[in-house]
């Protein structure tokens, strides 16, 4: 946030501001074929179950490996904050900075979530989102964001002194704890960055500050997910509701979301390219 200016200006300046952007991350080389296939087994999907995450909690699902999975807006607009790990080693998991620095700051259509190193490889592929109309809004605001970390009670404590215990950060916790019987300080460090499902949020032109608007998600509306590996999933239904206003709190209108699971017969995925995890040879220079 750079409004006040103590230094100089150089000389120079003209030299040295306004380059040319160029693309840190191009992601051509990423993309594949699966997008097609994908599009078609999703007109053969079987619902295989559902879940419902109540308004200021969380739940986990679990995902085999080829199957689909949705988030579903259900009784109102309403912001989930989604965790992803591979279910047999919980140390993978989604790796939200690197899938912002290849797809940008919100994510849809054919992008894939990637793990963290040293595994990184793409966990899932989202192959459908009935938002994608809303595209970058004239506030550069879009929905489902890689920005926004998740709410947390820590941040809560800093900026207004109090302690409020369902944010999400302690709603992934929560659900980690009860139903995957781990300890509490033990799936607190599991707990990673999100993907903030439905919450329209960008950076103010002035400040660059993050800042958040009322989700455009109405019942109805949901983002579905193409499993890559078989998955541990956990989401929190998020305690601002739709972020029209605050979080951290207990003010905002909140309602619930629904997971469902679908399945799809093999013959529909026989050209997909398998997602295996990182090939370098993890030396570091060392040898
Ligand atoms: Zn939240």
């Amino acid at each position: 946030m750079k409004i006040k200016k103590f230094s100089n200006k150089p000389l120079d300046i003209k030299d040295r501001i306004g380059a040319k952007p160029v693309v840190c991350y191009p992601n051509n080389n990423i993309a594949d074929d699966n997008l097609v296939t994908l599009h078609k087994a999703r007109e053969n999907l079987i619902k295989k179950k559902e879940i419902t995450i109540d308004p200021r909690d969380a739940k986990t699902f679990e995902v085999r490996r080829g199957d689909f999975f949705r988030i579903e807006s259900i009784e109102g607009p309403q912001v989930g904050d989604l965790n992803l790990f591979q279910l047999n080693n919980l140390d993978e998991k989604f790796y939200s900075g690197k899938t912002r620095a290849l797809y940008g700051t919100h994510l849809s259509v054919g992008d894939k979530m990637f793990s963290n190193f040293p595994y990184f490889r793409s966990l899932a592929t989202i192959t459908w989102d009935t938002l994608d109309w809303y595209d970058y809004d004239e506030d550069g605001g879009s929905v489902h964001d890689v920005i926004g970390t998740r709410c947390d009670p820590y941040t809560s404590k800093l900026l207004s002194g109090n302690d409020y215990h369902f944010c999400c950060h302690s709603n992934l916790t929560r659900a980690l704890v009860k139903e995957k019987k781990l300890e509490i300080n033990e799936a607190e460090k599991l707990v990673h960055d999100v993907l903030n499902v439905f919450m329209c949020t960008g950076f103010t032109n002035d400040t660059k500050q993050y800042f958040m608007k009322a989700s455009p998600v109405r019942p109805g509306d949901y983002l579905e997910f193409f499993a890559e590996t078989d998955l541990l999933g956990v989401l929190s239904a998020c305690p601002g509701g739709d972020c029209g206003s605050g979080h951290s709190s207990d003010e905002a209108k909140c309602y619930p979301l629904k997971v469902s699971i679908w399945s799809v017969d093999q013959k529909y995925l026989k050209y997909i390219k398998q997602s295996i995890t990182s090939t370098y040879n993890k030396k570091h220079g060392l040898g």
